[in-house]
């Protein structure tokens, strides 16, 4: 039957209908096209050169292992180019243990240097142990959020990398998108972008290769690709806000497909009609760690509290 053949190739067999395009598509030319669209805003962001040295931010989680093969297969027509994955351990007691076995297993099959750095090592002790001793009434998420990207910083820096990659989708972008205007985040909510570039270059460039993908197709080529990834909700898991606004979307796609499409499109055009009147970058190093911050200590070392020495990953 027509319906059932893939758009593209004809031949085989259909395996996901893309409502936004209107066109089924068998396994193979669905990997392809994902694979094709990543390439594609690698090269219109221009994400990376053919030296550059990619830290790949890996969880463990449907994302980030995905991303990684993506990457991996990129950039096997680039011989200078290296990857290597890194892992950052929170410190959630059952729950970060099997991600952290499932990225160290792919990085072998594929080949990946893998780094993997703890809240223990760097800050002193995980986030369980952390949330019992804090004094704020921050939620556990605030403070992971804040521990992670530092850690990811400092594990890039300690194996050489020129760039970091994150796994932040389509739908990712847009949440936090719209919570930085819910939360009154303007600043944020201009500066957003999936290319983070310190016109200083003092700081890494941070990039997210998956941000033109919608999250139900990468869960897809993930499970196309056979895929094991990490399935446990974190116990932390609160960030009600970001939910909301993630099924608002889901639902919105489902009865308008290409919705996050010509959100996306609306928030890149916003960003371009805000940015003669955004002031350059304010980014400055923090003065306790030397990690990028707006303010003079970063919010890092302000959470870990005045003991704080600044941050450094033992070698
Ligand atoms: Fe960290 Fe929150 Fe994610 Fe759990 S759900 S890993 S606490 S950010
Ligand atoms: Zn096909
Ligand atoms: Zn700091």
């Amino acid at each position: 039957m027509e319906t059932s053949s893939c758009s593209l190739c004809r031949d085989n067999k259909a395996f996901y209908h893309r409502e936004y395009q209107g066109v089924n598509l068998c396994k193979t030319c669905f990997k392809a096209s994902i694979e094709k669209k990543v390439r594609r805003t690698i090269s219109s962001w221009k994400m990376f050169t053919p030296e550059d040295h990619v830290a790949v931010a890996v969880s463990g989680g449907k994302d980030s292992l995905t991303m990684l093969m993506i990457l991996c297969k990129l950039s096997s027509k680039f011989p200078r180019t290296k990857i290597t994955a890194v892992t950052v351990d929170e410190g959630i007691a059952g729950y970060r243990e099997e991600a952290v076995d499932l990225a160290s297993e792919y990085c072998e099959k594929l080949g990946v240097d893998h780094e993997i750095v703890s809240f223990q090592e760097i800050y002193g002790s995980g986030l369980d142990d952390f949330l019992q001793q804090k004094r704020q009434r921050l939620t556990a998420c605030s403070y992971c959020g804040v521990f992670r990207r530092k850690a990811i910083n400092l594990a890039a820096k300690k194996v050489g990398a020129t760039k970091i990659a994150t796994a932040h989708n389509l739908d990712d972008i847009l949440q936090t998108y719209l919570l930085n205007i819910l939360e009154g985040d303007v600043e944020r909510f201009v500066r957003f972008s999936p290319f983070l570039k310190d016109p200083r270059g003092q700081f890494l460039t941070r990039v997210k290769p998956l941000c033109e993908i919608p999250e139900k197709e990468v869960a897809l080529y993930g499970y196309a690709e056979g895929l094991r990834f990490q399935t446990a909700s974190c116990p932390y898991m609160t960030e009600a806000l970001r939910n909301e606004l993630r099924s608002i979307f889901n639902r919105l796609e489902i009865a308008h497909p290409g919705v996050l499409f010509s959100s996306y499109r609306a928030m890149l055009r916003l960003r371009q009609l805000a940015e003669p009147g955004v002031p350059a970058s304010t980014l400055q190093p923090c003065g306790k760690c030397g990690e990028p911050t707006v303010s003079s200590i970063c919010e890092a070392c302000r959470m870990v509290g005045p003991s704080s020495q600044g941050i450094e990953i033992p070698a």
